[in-house]
């Protein structure tokens, strides 16, 4: 049985209701996701539930960079910036389809946060604590090479730039991929479980109360080490557990905006002084860039972070003030998200300076939680938590268990050796997509979204083929059929969000599939009128968020 599969759901409820599992790891992020992969993978039964989709919270929010975080530098955060610097080739490595390098330039102006001589050294530590090789090393460059390089940016107070390598990657995607991996392993993933309560004997943890709420079910998992995996909802969970105490949450909140290529045509990724001791990134991708990011204190609905009309007017000013022929309106806005970094709270901190770093939580019921970090460094938070679960494990029971061994693990997908390997790959497959029409960029769209799964999904669309003559429809059909058969796609707001970020970078077209798309769902998952109305009214309602500014 494919267990990460949504038209199995009734089957992986019925285990979780009947087996005690050696670890329940709630929140289906990032984080979650790691720890489910690694602990899997050393032989331990999972459960892990997420209350709403997999990746809805921040992991789908984020600036979609595997990235040292050249700005800890500035903070010494040196040890931050070593792992997760590290880190960023592990993941490149295991995920290669949806984790790719990207150059990255930085500006150097007069008054700017950093001189050329600064830059230089601190872009020469960063590629030297991160490891990075030779041939991708920091170069740094003249006024002259650097207008060239993008000729867009204002020459006034230029002096000159640094090209550095970062990755960018696809957050929401690279969730699943670990989750798909971690199912793999036997792992058992469910969305739309929202952990309601936890359930206790003599003061000790030993589960929790669910609610399925596609299923309408009520139900309770046990297991014998609880990990609170909940990103901004951690400090919840732990008063939930009577157990807040010490250090807490600070949430702050990051928008990013998504406009049309043409009208921010950047050459490459590029990472620039705002003005106010803060910087942010332009990134191009799929025939658009998007910029962000803001840092703002947040303490509203954790569940609906909003963009406001003061962060668009401040990234919109940073663009407009940084590059020539740009300006930029409101009304160029085509979509945007905004994310909540789970930052531990420091006395004294303003929302930027706060530490990046993660933090390891213990209540006294034995529930252990896990907040802060980010995106890059997930496997060696994963890591260090499911240590600390297989010890308590080999104390309490005896049992040994492996180390560590995700670094050696490619995620779902990501079965290519190199580069090479994708190109071959999609060289082959357009080559079978011949005989339906489709073409190579629906190919290369498919392979840098689902990597080595790809040609499944071109089956399916060669079976569901029948003539049709609209090629896009037949290629986004058969992807959502593979999406639910294999991602736990359950709803049309998975599938345009999550799976495919088509919320953020295809906003304008979505009109045109979205009810054939909601028709397969019907269908495939027996929904009712009133459940499918329910879905796309959801939908809609983050569809307008995506374009409202409060
Ligand atoms: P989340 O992704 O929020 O996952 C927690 C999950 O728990 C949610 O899905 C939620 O629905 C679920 N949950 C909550 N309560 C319950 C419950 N009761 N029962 C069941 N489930 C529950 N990092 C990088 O490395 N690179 C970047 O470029 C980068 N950019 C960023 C930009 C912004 C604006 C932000 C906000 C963050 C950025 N980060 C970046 C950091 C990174 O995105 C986060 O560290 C990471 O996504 C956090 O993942 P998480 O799994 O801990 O939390």
């Amino acid at each position: 049985m494919n267990n990460f599969s949504s038209t199995n759901r009734k089957q992986v409820i019925a285990k979780a209701k009947n087996e005690v599992f050696d670890l329940l790891i709630i929140g289906g992020g990032i984080t979650g996701a790691g720890i489910a992969l690694d602990a899997a993978m050393r032989g331990l039964s999972v459960i892990l539930v997420e209350k709403n989709d997999f990746a809805s919270g921040t992991s789908s929010k984020s600036t979609k960079l595997i990235h040292g975080g050249l700005r800890y530098l500035k903070q010494m955060e040196l040890r931050l910036v070593n792992e997760v610097g590290s880190e960023r080739a592990i993941v490149h490595k295991n995920a290669p389809h949806i984790v790719i390098p990207e150059k990255m330039l930085l500006p150097i102006k007069k008054n700017g946060s950093l001189s050329y001589n600064l830059t230089s050294l601190a872009l020469w530590i960063y590629d030297f604590l991160a490891g990075v090789k030779s041939s991708e090393s920091r170069k740094m460059l003249s006024k002259e090479k650097t207008k060239k390089i993008e000729p867009l940016l204002k020459g006034k107070n230029l002096q000159g730039g640094g090209l550095y390598y970062e990755y960018r990657t696809d957050d929401a995607r690279l969730t699943i991929e670990a989750l798909k991996k971690a199912a793999e392993y036997s792992a058992n993933c469910t969305n739309y479980t929202e952990v309601l309560d936890f359930v206790y004997k003599d003061e000790k943890i030993i589960g929790a109360k669910v609610h399925d709420s596609f299923l309408d079910k009520e139900y309770q998992i046990k297991a014998k080490k609880v990990v609170n995996a909940t990103g901004p909802w951690v400090d919840l969970l732990r008063t939930k557990d009577a157990s807040l105490s010490g250090k807490r949450l600070q949430l702050t909140k990051g928008v990013h905006l998504v406009i049309d290529y043409k009208k921010l045509p950047v050459r490459q990724a590029i990472y620039f002084d705002v003005g106010d001791g803060r910087m942010i990134f332009a990134i191009p991708r799929s025939g658009k860039t998007y910029l962000g990011t803001t840092d703002t204190v947040f303490n509203e609905d954790l569940n609906r972070p909003l963009t406001s009309k003061a962060d668009i007017a401040y990234l919109l000013k940073a663009i407009n003030t940084t590059f020539s022929k740009t300006n930029l309106k409101e009304s160029d806005i085509e979509s945007s998200w905004s994310g909540l970094r789970p930052l531990i709270h420091e006395d004294g901190k303003s929302a930027s300076e706060l530490s990046r770093k993660d933090e390891i939580f213990y209540g006294e019921s034995g529930l252990i939680s896990i907040a802060g970090g980010k995106l890059t460094g997930y496997r060696k938070m994963a890591e260090r938590i499911v240590n600390i679960v297989t010890e308590q494990l080999q104390q309490e029971e005896g049992k040994k268990y492996t180390v560590c061994k995700t670094e050696f693990e490619r995620l779902a997908g990501g079965n290519f050796a190199n580069q090479e390997e994708i190109t071959d790959y999609i060289i082959y497959l357009t080559g079978k997509a011949r005989e339906i029409k489709l073409t190579i960029e629906h190919i290369k769209e498919w392979v840098y979204r689902y990597g080595s799964n790809t040609e499944k999904i071109l089956d399916i669309a060669i079976e569901n083929n029948q003539n049709r003559k609209d090629i896009d429809l037949l290629a986004i059909c058969s992807e959502l059929h593979y999406c639910i058969d294999n991602e736990m796609v359950t709803t049309i707001s998975d599938f345009l969000i999550r799976r495919s970020s088509r919320l953020y970078f295809d906003r304008p077209r979505i009109k045109y599939y979205i009810d054939e798309l909601q028709e397969i769902l019907v269908q495939k998952l027996l929904l009712s009128e009133a459940q499918s109305q329910q879905q796309k009214a959801d939908f809609m309602e983050r569809y307008q968020d995506s374009r409202t500014f409060v």
